[in-house]
């Protein structure tokens, strides 16, 4: 049967008091970017629920998509019937005998904002549900969490019928928290940051350092595909590549080996500080997470983070290992996170970096590097490129994988 309407039902929005208007007008916003592929698509959003009229768009393309946009509780394909109550009749029996398999219990659940429609709620339930009985005399009608809740809506246009709900995104729409700079590596941790950064309403943009030629093109372009892993759950996402190896040649020349660790850590993060001043970003993300390597010890942490008062977020800081694995395979991005290539700071990884760096070590050993100036030039050589989502068949086929 072909579905002419979604019907989407608002996640968290609905708590949000005097917010809720800025954050419906959000997530409608971003339900049109992501489907800018289907035009005829219109979007109805009112308070309580988000009307998408399909105008002839396929629902099998559009639903994997919408499963993906953060605000979103759940969501409902529904068929549009004239308001008749032979017509009705006709709809329930047909649907029923798509999905009833012998074993599910049904109830039918019909609503009315149309008060002149002949029949009321409860005259609906009772009709409706007798016939489905008299195609299927063994169903069982279920009042409580029915295995087949058939939706009824009688409106002023039309009638609309759903059995299907199905499950969202959750989260908040992404621009309703403000913007915020993602350090993203070639890792497994830094991308999964960035998914929930992103499900909490954060716009992010990706910054990548790379150090050519100690680092590669194939480096590079696995930060960008995993970059467009994340787009399908805005459309696009910035990516900003910082030039980094001559200021990796200058630590290693200038520093003892113990310490080019905590400032090269120090060096990124003034440098992302400064980025997310020019794109007026609020906040930085990481994918640090406690214990796992030198870098990322409390005391570590304490000396890396001196060098700013930007908040910085660490969505991943108290998860374990293999709990971050299990959201990279959910959002797709383990597999590339996987392959091989060195990445800036496994290249110029010492061989036994401090776990306890010393701040006053750390100052004085910065003394001999011409910090303002390396600033200055890497920005000079910051390379800007939009990425967009993944084509279409590909989103298809891993949604598929979901269910
Ligand atoms: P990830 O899996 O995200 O690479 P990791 O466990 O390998 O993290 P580190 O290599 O210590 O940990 O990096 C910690 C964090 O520092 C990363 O999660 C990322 O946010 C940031 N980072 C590290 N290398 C880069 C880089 N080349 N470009 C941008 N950010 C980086
Ligand atoms: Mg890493």
């Amino acid at each position: 049967m072909k579905y002419s309407e979604i019907m989407v039902r608002y996640g968290e929005l609905s708590t949000k008091g005097k917010n809720r208007k800025s954050f419906i007008m959000q997530l409608a916003q971003n339900v049109r970017q992501a489907l800018s592929d289907f035009p005829e698509i219109k979007i109805h959003a009112d308070r309580d629920r988000m009307h998408l009229l399909l105008n002839g768009a396929d629902s099998a393309l559009v639903i994997p998509k919408l499963a993906k946009i953060f605000g979103i509780q759940n969501f409902s394909p529904s068929i549009r019937i004239e308001k008749d109550v032979q017509k009705l009749k006709d709809a329930v029996q047909a649907i029923m005998k798509e999905v009833y398999t012998g074993k599910e219990t049904f109830k039918i659940i019909a609503k009315r904002s149309d008060h002149d429609f002949e029949l009321t709620s409860n005259e609906l339930n009772q009709t409706l549900g007798n016939a489905v009985v008299d195609i299927f005399p063994d169903i069982e009608a279920q009042m409580r969490k029915p295995d087949i809740p058939l939706r009824v809506e009688i409106r002023r246009d039309a009638a609309y019928l759903s059995y299907e709900t199905i499950k969202g995104a959750g989260g908040l729409p992404v621009g309703t928290s403000g913007k915020g700079m993602l350090m993203l590596s070639g890792g497994i941790d830094s991308p999964v940051a960035g998914y929930f950064a992103m499900k909490r309403g954060v716009e992010i943009e990706a910054v990548h350092f790379a150090s050519p030629p100690y680092t590669s093109e194939q480096a590079l372009q696995k930060a960008k595909d995993l970059t467009a892993k994340l787009t399908p759950y805005v459309g696009k996402i910035e990516f900003i590549e910082v030039p980094f190896t001559e200021i990796q040649e200058e630590i290693k020349k200038n520093i003892p080996q113990g310490y080019w660790m905590t400032i090269t850590r120090r060096m990124m993060l003034r440098l992302t500080d400064e980025i997310r001043r020019l794109r007026h970003g609020l906040i930085i993300l990481n994918g640090e997470s406690l214990g796992q390597v030198a870098s990322q010890t409390l005391q570590s942490m304490v000396a890396i983070n001196e060098v700013t008062n930007t908040p910085i977020i660490r969505p991943v800081a108290t998860m374990d290992k293999l709990e971050i694995i299990e959201v990279a395979e959910q959002i797709d991005t383990f597999e590339l996170s996987v392959q091989p290539f060195e990445d800036c700071c496994t290249i110029f990884a010492p061989p036994q970096p401090k776990t306890r760096p010393r701040l006053d070590k750390v100052h004085q050993y910065e003394e001999r590097l011409p910090i303002e100036e390396m600033i200055e030039r890497a920005l000079s050589g910051l390379k800007m490129e939009t990425i967009h989502t993944a084509t279409e068949a590909e989103q298809v086929e891993e949604f598929a994988d979901l269910l």
